[in-house]
């Protein structure tokens, strides 16, 4: 049955799993979900994880059909005795249980194809309550159901990440807008910006930016900050982007979701050129984060970790005299790493990072958070000396983030 559009639909999402609540899982269905209905154009009320216990689970139900246009719950669909969503939902709609054969012969295929014998319980996950409609699990064994009461649509999907997601994209996206068909589009709008704080975007967008009705997110991480906008017209997003080019433009690295390591990966391929890295203090870290973009063989030839002087003289020919004279953790000595690397892994450039991860081994011209950066290019030379504020892992975040900071401003 179809809606009509009041002003604005209200989702709501009721994430079951005690797991979610102690902590032991973090929470990637609400983000996934919360990110894929924004986009389709829902506000929130209200977003709950609650333990698997039916009463719960049935309560919280009942307090989001009081404000919410769409609900959907995640998790609790298992075999187990403590899955107890299906009962739970079946129970709140006084709708009993049916058994689905097909969902039962795709189980008992699966457990045919591993050679296994299916187990009774599984039985469980090919029930759905007699009300509502299934929606098959192509990758997993739980059945997800939806059903529509007093104009509300309540989706039921498994907690398994992967099947909720896929779930979602072959099946649950087409059930609401087909529900809700009044549903306005919103539009959006991704701003990955790099070398700025929270502060610093803020004062460059200036006041005037939020004249125009849009929301409006501002997501800092170590090293860099992400904007997300929402317009009802296309116009406003345009008009937002043009300013904001003009105003963080040389910071901005993208208009889509995508990280650093893959924009700088991209300009490589394009422009031909190969990359090495030599690291100390990262311990890895950053080649770790280049070669997390798939394809990176193209322009990454290596890196390696030089922990102890005596390494950073043998494979990167750093002197003796100047890791007496200057420290690992100086700028001659990052200088050697990087120059050292380009020339012995042969590529157009080098990264090296030496620091002080901390939080000991400072001192006081050299306190714990002092990094050192240099870049080898087919030209030059780069060095920058950083102080990076906090625990070690933040520092060598921030390192890693600065090095493809300063090697994306170079080639970009
Ligand atoms: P299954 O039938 O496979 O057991 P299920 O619907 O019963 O699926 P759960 O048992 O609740 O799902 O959880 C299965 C797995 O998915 C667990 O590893 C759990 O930690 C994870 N999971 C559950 N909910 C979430 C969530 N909201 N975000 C991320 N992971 C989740």
């Amino acid at each position: 049955m179809g809606n009509f559009l009041t002003k604005f639909f209200h989702a709501e999402l009721i994430t079951v799993g005690d797991e979610l609540l102690k902590g032991s899982t973090l929470n990637t269905n609400a983000k996934f979900l919360g990110q894929k209905l924004t986009d389709l154009g829902f506000r929130f009320h209200a977003h709950v994880s609650c333990p698997d216990q039916v009463e719960v689970i049935k309560s919280k139900l009942g307090e989001a059909l009081e404000r919410s246009d769409l609900i959907i719950l995640s998790g609790g669909l298992g075999p187990t005795p403590d899955d107890v969503t299906r009962d739970a939902v079946a129970d709140y709609f006084s709708s009993p249980l049916v058994f689905s054969k097909s969902q039962y012969a795709r189980i008992e295929s699966l457990y045919r194809r591993y050679g296994k014998r299916i187990p009774s319980i599984v039985r469980k996950e090919a029930m759905f309550p007699r009300q509502s409609h299934p929606l098959i699990n192509r990758f997993g064994i739980a059945l997800g159901f939806s059903i529509v009461f007093k104009h509300r649509l309540i989706v039921v999907l498994p907690g398994v990440p992967q099947e909720l997601e896929k779930m979602y994209s072959e099946q649950v996206q087409a059930l609401i807008v087909k529900h809700f068909h009044g549903l306005r589009k919103r539009y959006s709008l991704i701003v990955k910006t790099v070398g700025l704080s929270e502060p610093d975007v803020m004062s460059r967008l200036k006041k005037d930016f939020f004249d125009v009705p849009f929301d409006f997110g501002i997501y800092p991480q170590p090293g860099e900050v992400a904007l997300r906008l929402y317009a009802d017209q296309r116009s406003i997003i345009r008009r937002l982007k043009e300013k904001i080019q003009k105003r963080l433009g040389k910071d901005v690295y993208a208009f889509e979701e995508t990280s650093l390591s893959e924009v700088i990966g991209r300009i490589l391929v394009q422009k031909k050129k190969t990359l090495g890295v030599a690291e100390s203090c990262t311990g890895g870290m950053l080649a770790q984060e280049i070669t997390r973009v798939s394809g990176a063989s193209r322009y990454f030839k290596g890196g390696i970790v030089a922990y102890s002087n005596a390494l950073k003289h043998q494979f990167l020919g750093v002197p003796q005299e100047i890791l007496k004279k200057f420290g690992a953790v100086s700028e001659k000595t990052a200088a050697f790493m990087a120059q050292g690397s380009k020339g012995m892994m042969e590529v157009d450039y080098a990264i090296s990072i030496t620091g002080i991860a901390g939080p000991d081994g400072g001192t006081r011209k050299k306190p714990a958070g002092r990094v050192y950066l240099a870049l080898a290019t087919p030209r030059q030379l780069k060095i920058w000396e950083k102080d990076f504020w906090g625990d070690r892992i933040q520092v060598q975040t921030k390192s890693v983030k600065k090095a493809l900071e300063c090697l994306w401003r170079e080639i970009k």
